[in-house]
């Protein structure tokens, strides 16, 4: 069977478009360094296994019980690590997009949760700051359908607990550094002027 490799998506905006809250140099070496290694290091530990190359990062990341012993943690990190930023770019659009805010049904029950969007916003930030180390802020959707906030190590994915992600925060320092330092508070306050929310509405109407 021929081995079907994973490659790197092309962003769906320039790497300067999300300037100034995330700057190109950033954008750039994350997409074409960092995630291209993600997915060069996972399609070597899939070398090994051409039955696994029909399987979607879901189905592996989402059963990663049964992926060979071996290559478990490899697919882990660096199938999550592909996963994470594939997700993590269509989550951002440039802040001067239409729909840059939730609405309908997603408003109500971000709100039903939350309190007000401010207080999503707030609980979701807080969450990301203080993630002990590299890892993701996100809001997802559980198995019982409620929206859930809290953050993940390294390049675990809520797949791997049976949770839809919605949107999600990349806090590894690389994904800020360059630009804010040792500030990620900054960051994330800077983040949400680039969120694309409608992107984020269509997951939860997909997932409900
Ligand atoms: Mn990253």
């Amino acid at each position: 069977m021929q081995n079907q490799k994973h490659t790197l998506p092309q962003l769906p905006y320039a790497h300067n478009a999300l300037e100034p809250f995330i700057d190109e140099q950033t954008m750039l070496l994350h997409h074409t360094k960092h995630h291209q290694a993600y997915i060069d290091k996972l399609n070597l530990a899939l070398d090994k296994y051409p039955n696994l190359s029909d399987k979607s990062l879901e189905e592996l990341l989402g059963n990663l019980e049964e992926v060979p012993e071996d290559i478990r943690v490899a697919v882990r990190n660096h199938g999550g690590g592909h996963y994470n930023h594939s997700l993590f770019w269509q989550m951002l659009a440039p802040s001067e997009v239409e729909g840059m805010s939730p609405t309908g049904k997603f408003l109500q029950e971000l709100e039903k949760t939350f309190g007000t969007l401010a207080d999503f916003k707030e609980l979701f930030s807080k969450t990301a700051l203080n993630q002990f180390g590299s890892g993701w802020g996100w809001l997802v959707l559980n198995k019982n359908k409620k929206l859930v906030v809290y953050s993940t190590s390294n390049q675990d994915n809520p797949l791997t607990q049976g949770d839809a992600p919605l949107l999600g925060i990349d806090i590894w320092e690389h994904a800020y550094y360059l630009k804010y330092q040792n500030k990620r508070q900054e960051y994330i306050g800077q983040w949400w002027n680039v969120v694309n929310w409608k992107y984020v509405e269509d997951r939860y109407r997909q997932n409900l």
